[in-house]
């Protein structure tokens, strides 16, 4: 399981620097560099966003996280093919930092643990 950090504070699934989604897709196919790879999962903070996330939203991990047992830690699906960490288009990092403190939209952000092959 990846720990995330991201600090991506205008997405609805941020939590205190976490990620209270259940999955991400980080995206970036044809990506060289961190610039080129955005996390696809981002929804801007808005009413009608909460209502469409539910189902992604990992509520036992932001329990958890409430009583400072575990961390909200996502499944990290990833496209971006020509970094190190991705085996099957699943990420395989340990840590993987995703950001953009003032993204207001998924192609604003990047995960800043893209290391080409
Ligand atoms: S931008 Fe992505 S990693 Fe960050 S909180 Fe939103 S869904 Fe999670
Ligand atoms: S570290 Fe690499 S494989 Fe993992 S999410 Fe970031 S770009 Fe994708």
């Amino acid at each position: 399981m990846n720990k995330l950090k991201c600090n991506a504070v205008n997405c609805l699934y941020n939590y205190d620097a976490l990620c209270s989604a259940e999955t991400i897709k980080v995206q970036g196919e044809q990506a060289m560099g961190s610039g080129a790879t955005f996390c696809g999962t981002f929804s801007s903070k808005n009413i009608g966003n909460y209502v469409s996330s539910i189902t992604n939203m990992n509520y036992g991990g932001a329990a958890k996280q409430l009583f400072n047992t575990a961390s909200m830690e996502p499944h990290v699906f990833c496209d971006a093919v020509n970094c190190t960490y991705n085996t099957n288009q699943l990420c395989n990092a340990d840590d993987v930092q995703i950001q953009n403190e003032v993204s207001t939209s998924a192609e604003q952000t990047e995960c800043q643990t893209f290391y080409p092959r």
